[in-house]
Formats: C-alpha cells, structure tokens, sequence
C-alpha cells in the first residue's frame, strides 16, 4: 500500500491564519502557522505583524 506523495493542500500560499479570540477582542489575531505565534497588536494595526507566544494571547486579552 502506496503513501500519497501530495496531500490535500488547497491553501498552499497561506501559511497564517486568523486567531479568533485575539481577533473578538479586536486584536489582529493573525497567527504564523509554523510556530503558533499570534500578532496581539490593535486589528488594523499599521505595519507587519508582532507575532508573540500563545501563551500571551489571554493575558492580552484580560488587558483591554
Ligand atoms: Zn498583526
């Protein structure tokens, strides 16, 4: 029994998606998929991404 070569991978170009608690409290919620780190600047926030560890994500939150 063979092993396919290529999974199913429809979001190849995007390698980041959205945090949605960090994103319900207004924060930029973006997420870089490889380490799990979470951007907590304001949503909209100018310039690149803040990406800081998951474990900051709550303590941002109870800040606001
Ligand atoms: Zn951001």
């Amino acid at each position: 029994m063979s092993i396919p070569s290529n999974h199913d991978d429809t979001n190849a170009s995007h390698n980041v998606e959205t945090n949605t608690a960090a994103s319900d409290a207004e924060l930029c919620g973006m997420t870089h998929l490889p380490n799990g780190r979470v951007c907590l600047l304001p949503k909209g926030h100018p310039g690149g991404c803040d990406f800081r560890p998951e474990s900051d994500i709550e303590a941002a939150i109870k800040l606001r």
